[in-house]
């Protein structure tokens, strides 16, 4: 039985059915595309609710394939993620910050970590060296990461987290409220910010069940001493809503889309 597992091709997978062409076909249109430089990396801002200053950046993947156009992070994400090509766009989101954004900003950069790049034992390492040969340190850099990862292995990623924050990075638990999964856990490990899931965001102002809800999310960043970070901020009344609120920080297009390194680095010379 062992060696007919060996002997089968390397895409087949029983469970999926179908659906395995169109993954294989696109794991080998990722790798292609990252031969043929059809990715980028775009930086989102993050607002100070405060004062609306911009103190972060979330990068952002992007790809523009030749036929396909513009593929979604959420579509192609979730495919590298169930092969090694996954640390290969890692790496090349890391390699992006590291060339494209000037040692000397005065802002941090929020970078996304997939829950099976926390399987990669050299993550911390390697990120440190990349970050170290452009002249950045880790203390610019924060890792964003979903509830699910915790779900996964619990000490593993406790073990991870960390080894990251001792390393200097700062660790935010992202997309918050989508799962209940971190509830129990959150007060166990080290996170520096708590990203509320733009599904909260949205139902503000609809009634008093979500303003309700994203109250208890304020008051609960108060209690484990949190920074509370909302997504997917699109106007002013529900920013004026979230700085109530006790939000340190808003995300969204009222404050501006997802940006080329240039454009972003037009925007922070103009507000200087
Ligand atoms: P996320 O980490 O929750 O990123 C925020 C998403 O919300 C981004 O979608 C952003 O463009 C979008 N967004 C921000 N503000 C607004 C708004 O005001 N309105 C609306 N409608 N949307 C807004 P995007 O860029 O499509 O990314 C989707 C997801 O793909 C991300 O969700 C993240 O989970 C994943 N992703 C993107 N880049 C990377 C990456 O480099 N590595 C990993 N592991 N995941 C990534
Ligand atoms: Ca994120
Ligand atoms: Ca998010
Ligand atoms: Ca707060």
């Amino acid at each position: 039985a062992k060696a007919d597992q060996l002997e089968q091709p390397l895409c087949f997978d029983a469970s999926l059915g179908l659906e395995k062409d169109a993954r294989c076909s696109l794991e080998a249109d990722i790798e292609a595309g990252l031969e043929r430089n059809e990715f980028r990396v775009v930086y989102q801002p993050i607002a100070r609710a405060r004062d609306g200053k911009t103190v972060s950046v979330e990068a952002l993947l992007r790809w523009e394939h030749p036929t396909r156009g513009a593929v979604p992070p959420d579509v192609f994400i979730g495919v590298a993620e169930r092969s090694r090509l996954i640390r290969r766009l890692g790496d090349f989101v890391v390699d992006s910050v590291c060339r494209e954004i000037p040692p000397h900003a005065g802002f941090t950069v929020s970078i996304n970590l997939s829950p099976t790049q926390l399987k990669d034992p050299d993550l911390c390492a390697r990120y440190l060296e990349k970050l170290g040969a452009a002249g950045l340190t880790s203390s610019k850099i924060e890792l964003e990461l979903t509830e699910t990862v915790l779900v996964d292995d619990f000490e593993q990623a406790k073990q991870r987290l960390h080894e990251f924050n001792a390393a200097g990075f700062r660790v935010n638990l992202d997309d918050f409220g989508t799962g209940f999964a971190s509830m129990g856990y959150l007060h166990m490990l080290p996170f520096s910010k708590i990203k509320v899931d733009k599904s909260f965001i949205d139902a503000l102002g609809k009634g008093e069940g979500p303003n309700k809800m994203l109250q208890a999310l304020a008051l609960l960043g108060d209690a484990l001493n949190l920074d509370m970070v909302a997504e997917g901020v699109e106007t002013e009344s529900q920013a004026s809503m979230l700085r109530l609120l006790g939000f340190e920080y808003l995300q969204g297009w009222h404050f501006g889309a997802p940006m080329t390194a240039r454009a972003l680095a037009e925007r922070m010379n103009n507000a200087a």
